[in-house]
């Protein structure tokens, strides 16, 4: 009995061809492995019988013990209803059926002795159980201990497959395997002392103790959380083996040119720190792959562009992509300015470079006169070639598509290095898993004299206050950003509320002057209301989250975000990274309606609490998950978690990626004969899924 993820559900005891149909459509499951590999989502104590008279509003889940006194039918057609009166001679209540009425009739009898299990709700004063499990009582099925409920389908429960129904399965093949061969090296079980698997499992679904079922847990994250980084880092070390990168020995006369004489302020640590691991990845033979995480205003730029520095001291050009015209425009303006002090060409290729100018720039990269390109990524991607191109810097990455990243690849023979910039900060985690393959740094600094944002929640009736704070800093000279949610699926709404939002501004603002933009706009007419507030022409902008990213007004002082309540964390603190560039204080005013949800209330004031966009991810995974955390879900990977979470399970993650680095150096191919099982669980869980990580 070797390959349990070989052998069809159906030919297990008690399935079938018709409920095999049903496991494999409702719940994924298709062979003995899967059925195995569904695990309870949560556990009842089933020792404990209750009395009817001590059932509280809000039980969770109730055991109680009793007989039927009546069934009775109500309704017609899709509105009948089967009701039965149960007593356990403390009290009564009703027990519901919607479907399945007739065959319930049957199978129950009145004066019989049942354990009933459900979830009671009260109903005008009286309690009543819908559609719960029933199990005729017998002194020797006693029941006892904890037992596993399972995520099932509304369609599974009307065909009577309940959680008691997946563990008589689950039983049954235990039964009939008997042995489970282990798939971790016995090394690992012993060295992390981990449950053994077929204990693992068996406590998963049947736990025999509290302390057993932790254990199991454990085991089984472990595994999970071992499986995805040994995946991950067998690539990263087959490319480094394997993929020679360009060999940058020199710091020479650009850097040090521009470290004396052009940098306008003196590096924070961190900065240094971060310039320091990327000169050892581009000087070390091999290609780097690094992702540089900072929050915003963080200052990535001059790492940015001094890393080009390096890359020109060793004769190579360097491209920079931004993920919009803007914000390429930024960087090529003051980037440019600080190469032509050192005598380096900096160019920028946009959508609206005149063709005239994009022949000189092409010719400019093939001859190797342009050092540094800067641009959008629609423009670079497809028509350019460069003489030399070493590396490649992308910013904003979570912006960026894997198959774009994958076209850069094309543009050498030689793989370039790259480095791929972020505000949106990633919870180590996550970073760990999503970017697993790539070499990770933090800038996890400010610049100093930076005054901290105040952050203020608001709501609809303090609107006055919020508009006299607005007019104080506007009568400061300062600026002021407005921005509105303009989210999909209430489209019409929402252009309503901005566009009303943007009459009301300019009528109670009217001695300053108003840009308007928004993301149907013509890129051009946005270009010109964005320059018209940079230059000052305008003190307001009202806006849609079309300025999240990066734009560069360090007069302004205010951010305004009107139904903050609708937007999540990582991009409030996007929103709110706009101000605070200058030394004066900055304000960021949360407007929400007064009616949330705790859990929004919660949200809000984490982001009056901290500036810190690490802790802010946390946070949000933590209320959110980590499949809607923004650079998951475009990340192309499958996040097929079964019982991991990394919100909380990132200690095991660490003993996970350790036990995987220790096995990956002492043998890097798995090809000793311990780690042949390896091999075997990879390609069961990892073959079917798109290999992204080659792609960078
Ligand atoms: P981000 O990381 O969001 O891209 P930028 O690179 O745009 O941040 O930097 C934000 C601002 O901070 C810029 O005006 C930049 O010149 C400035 N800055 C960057 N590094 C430092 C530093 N070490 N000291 C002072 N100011 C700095
Ligand atoms: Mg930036």
């Amino acid at each position: 009995m070797s390959k349990l993820s070989g052998i069809d559900i159906k030919f297990l005891t008690g399935v079938g061809p018709k409920r095999a149909e049903l496991l494999n459509k409702q719940l994924g499951i298709y062979t003995y492995e899967d059925l195995l590999r569904y695990y309870p989502f949560r556990y009842v104590d089933r020792s404990r019988i209750y009395r009817i008279t001590e059932l509280q509003p809000d039980m969770p889940y109730v055991q109680l013990k009793g007989r039927f006194v009546t069934f009775n039918t109500q309704g017609e057609g899709a509105k009948r209803r089967l009701t039965a009166l149960f007593s356990d001679g403390t009290a009564t209540i009703d027990v519901v059926w919607f479907n399945r009425i007739k065959h319930i009739q049957e199978s129950y009898r009145t004066g019989e002795e049942y354990v009933i299990f459900g979830k009671p709700s009260l109903f005008n004063g009286y309690y009543n159980i819908v559609h719960p499990e029933v199990e005729r009582f017998s002194p020797d099925n006693e029941p006892h201990g904890l037992r596993g409920v399972y995520n099932l389908t509304e369609t599974l429960r009307n065909k009577s497959i309940t959680s008691r129904t997946i563990q008589q399965l689950v039983q049954n093949l235990l039964d009939k395997v008997g042995y489970i061969p282990e798939t971790l090296p016995a090394s690992v079980v012993e060295g992390y002392r981990l449950m053994p698997l077929r204990e693992a499992l068996v406590n998963i679904h049947f736990p025999q103790s509290l302390d057993l079922l932790q254990k199991a847990k454990e085991r089984l994250k472990f595994e999970e959380l071992f499986l995805v980084q040994l995946n991950i880092l067998r690539y990263a070390k087959g490319r480094n083996s394997k993929i020679r990168g360009f060999h940058f020995s020199r710091i020479g006369d650009y850097f040090n040119n521009f470290y004396h004489n052009v940098l306008p302020f003196p590096l924070t640590d961190a900065q240094k720190r971060v310039l320091r691991e990327i000169r050892a990845d581009m000087g070390s033979g091999r290609q780097m792959n690094r992702l540089l995480q900072g929050d915003v205003g963080s200052g990535k730029t001059i790492v940015a562009m001094m890393s080009a520095l390096m890359a020109a001291d060793n004769g190579y050009q360097t491209c920079i992509m931004a993920p919009t015209e803007i914000l390429a425009t930024q960087h090529y303006e003051s980037l440019s300015r600080m190469g032509a002090q050192v005598g380096l060409r900096v160019e920028l290729l946009t959508g609206s470079t005149r063709k005239s100018r994009r022949d000189e720039i092409h010719a400019g990269l093939l001859d190797g006169s342009v050092h540094i390109l800067i641009g959008t990524h629609a423009v670079i991607e497809d028509t350019v070639e460069f003489a030399r191109l070493g590396l490649v810097v992308i910013d904003e990455q979570h912006r960026f598509g894997v198959a774009q990243r994958a076209k850069l690849w094309n543009k050498n023979t030689t793989a370039p290095h790259v480095l791929v910039m972020t505000a949106t900060p990633i919870p180590r985690t996550l970073a760990m898993t999503v970017y697993g393959d790539l070499d990770v740094s933090v800038i996890d600094q400010l610049p100093p004299g930076r005054k901290p944002i105040l952050t203020i929640l608001k709501y609809e009736n303090n609107r006055a206050s919020v508009n006299k704070l607005i007019y104080e800093q506007l009568l400061l000279g300062r600026q002021v950003y407005i921005v509105y949610p303009l989210i999909q699926e209430n489209e019409k709404l929402d252009w309503k509320n901005l566009e009303e939002g943007y009459q009301y501004v300019c009528d109670t603002f009217r001695d300053f002057r108003v840009s308007f933009v928004h993301g149907k706009m013509k890129p051009a007419d946005k270009d010109y209301q964005m320059q018209l507030f940079a230059a000052n022409e305008t003190q307001i902008l009202v806006a849609t989250t079309v300025i999240e990213v990066g734009v560069n007004v360090p007069n302004a002082s205010v951010m305004v975000i009107e139904n903050a309540e609708r937007f999540g964390l990582s991009q409030l603190h996007q929103l709110r990274g706009r101000v605070g560039r200058g030394a004066d204080q900055s304000f960021c005013i949360l407007m929400s309606k007064p009616q949330i949800t705790k859990e929004t209330r919660r949200r809000l004031e984490i982001m009056t609490e901290t500036t810190d966009g690490f802790r802010i991810a946390e946070a949000d995974m933590q209320l959110r998950g980590p499949g809607d955390i923004e650079g998951t879900m475009q990340s192309g990977i499958a996040f097929n978690l079964k019982i991991a979470n990394l919100a909380s399970d990132g200690q095991i993650l660490n003993l996970a990626r350790n036990a995987a680095t220790a096995i990956l150096d002492r043998d890097p191919d798995l090809t000793a004969p311990e780690h042949r099982v390896l091999i075997e669980q990879l390609h069961l869980h990892f073959d079917k899924t798109v290999n992204w990580s080659r792609i960078s």
